[in-house]
């Protein structure tokens, strides 16, 4: 561990510029660009990093919106992982307490990549000013990854096929949440990929035998799946969507038609052979309508690997940044989000709670949940579970040792993805929670450029987690972002 001196001048650091990350937060909420399409969101995050003396690599694996942005030469790289991207249809007025889209169809922030980008930076930044100042600049190689498309394109597997994340030592990241507290258990890996199907078009009703239906084929594969579900895992999760069922007239044989699968699993070796399958149902399927099918490739991300011994030294950090405080004014903002979620909620949130802090009661636990914003930082847990979900970030835990913080940015019971996420997306919680994040991150930081045994000890961990195993990315080598 560093010495707590050196932690607080670090984190007075942070607080010097921190108006630099708030404001990046809130204009990349307002740009809400979506997937690999990120020219302003990246830009400005090169533009902040560029400005404080880091050297930045554009175009990291072919993805005009991916870059690496560098700073020192010497000890551990500390690689720090931010995301910038927001959803579609999310669009919503800020700060209203009704959903009211800014424009219709709009993007928006519904997962607070804004905030996540934004408290990577001040990370990033925080740490190489501490070096710039208390240590000649020397002593790590920081090295900010923009990562575009975690919203189901799967940048940072991109990244890693191409290598872009070797040679790093340890890495940091984090997530806008609703609670603070320690990311400890791993995700779903997941394939994504397409199945379209080609047939024959004719007269359905003057010519149906001319006819080669490519809609028949994506039913019977859909018919195959589903009697595959109970012959494979139960943790195992295969969910689809008809992107193109032919068009819209019944008269017509449909001769084109596509379904977007997901396959997920907690490990990416037990996707690979439910995948395998799914495509001989899809092959089976083409065959009994005498159509055929092509197998395109969205994207595919690893399962996440936890850290332990990294996780443990984030969560001291957290410890040392304390609770999370709140105006009144801050609490009233929060409290008319709350207003709009359904009773079940509190409910939700009061067993979480419960959960999380083994020693309370039910009174206790009861009268946090209708806290409106959760300020404590959570008891450190980890676990072996996968939570029910995918992301990218996997895919970088397979290279280095990862640790992910999870803070508090939204009020109590609210839901990612939702439009009150957009709506408080840019209120005084959020803009406190990304600077905690950063200063959480850059901390950790600190403590393994100054004690080598953690990352050594978290190496040896990551390797025994990996049982042997090395990354290998699920995307074939020939498939780039769509
Ligand atoms: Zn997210």
């Amino acid at each position: 561990m560093s010495n707590p001196d050196a932690k607080r001048e670090l984190a007075a650091l942070i607080d010097a510029k921190a108006r630099i990350f708030t404001d990046a937060s809130d204009s990349i909420w307002g740009y809400a660009e979506t997937r690999f399409d990120l020219k302003k969101s990246a830009g400005l995050l090169i533009a902040a990093l560029e400005s404080e003396g880091f050297h930045v690599e554009r175009g990291a694996a072919g993805m005009e919106h991916a870059f690496v942005a560098s700073y020192g030469q010497d000890g551990p790289v500390i690689g720090i992982l931010a995301e910038y991207d927001a959803l579609s249809n999310l669009s919503q007025v800020c700060d209203a307490t009704e959903k009211q889209p800014l424009e219709a169809d709009g993007n928006g922030h519904g997962c607070g990549h804004n905030a996540l980008g934004a408290g990577a930076l001040a990370a990033a930044v925080g740490l190489k000013d501490f070096l710039a100042k208390s240590r000649n600049g020397a002593g790590a190689t920081i090295k900010f990854f923009g990562c575009p498309a975690e919203e189901s394109g799967s940048g940072k597997a991109f990244m890693a096929r191409d290598g872009v994340f070797d040679g790093t030592d340890i890495m940091l990241t984090w997530h806008p949440w609703t609670e603070t507290r320690i990311w400890g258990v791993s995700s779903l890996a997941n394939y994504q990929v397409y199945f379209n199907f080609k047939g024959v078009s004719a007269h359905a009703a003057a010519a149906p035998e001319m006819g080669r239906s490519a809609l028949d084929a994506a039913e019977l594969m859909s018919v195959g799946v589903n009697y595959l579900r109970e012959h494979i895992i139960q943790d195992a999760r295969i969910h689809y969507a008809y992107t193109n069922a032919g068009g819209a007239s019944p008269n017509v044989v449909q001769p084109n038609a596509s379904v977007l699968y997901f396959i997920r699993a907690p490990k990416s070796s037990q996707v690979r052979p439910i995948f395998e399958r799914v495509t001989d149902i899809a092959k089976g399927a083409a065959l009994m309508t005498g159509t055929k099918v092509e197998i395109e490739w969205d994207s595919a991300c690893a399962e996440y690997i936890v850290n332990d011994t990294l996780a443990r030294t984030m969560h001291e950090n957290m410890r040392e940044l304390g609770e999370l405080k709140y105006s009144a004014d801050e609490l009233d903002y929060a409290r008319k989000y709350v207003a709009t979620l359904p009773e079940e909620n509190a409910k939700n949130v009061a067993a979480l709670i419960k959960k999380s802090f083994p020693d309370i009661g039910q009174g206790q636990a009861d009268a946090m949940a209708s806290e409106p914003v959760q300020g404590e930082l959570f008891p450190y847990a980890m676990s072996d579970e996968a939570m029910k979900g995918s992301t990218d970030v996997g895919d970088a835990s397979w290279i280095a040792p990862t640790a992910q913080a999870l803070v508090t940015c939204y009020p109590t019971g609210t839901v990612s993805h939702s439009w009150q996420w957009v709506a408080s997306g840019k209120s005084p919680i959020a803009r406190k929670g990304l600077i905690y994040a950063g200063k959480a991150m850059a901390m950790t930081a600190l403590d393994v450029i100054d004690d080598p045994s953690i990352a050594e000890k978290a190496k040896q961990e990551h390797l025994e987690r990996l049982g042997g195993e090395r990354y290998h990315c699920a995307i074939p080598k020939d498939v780039t972002p769509r």
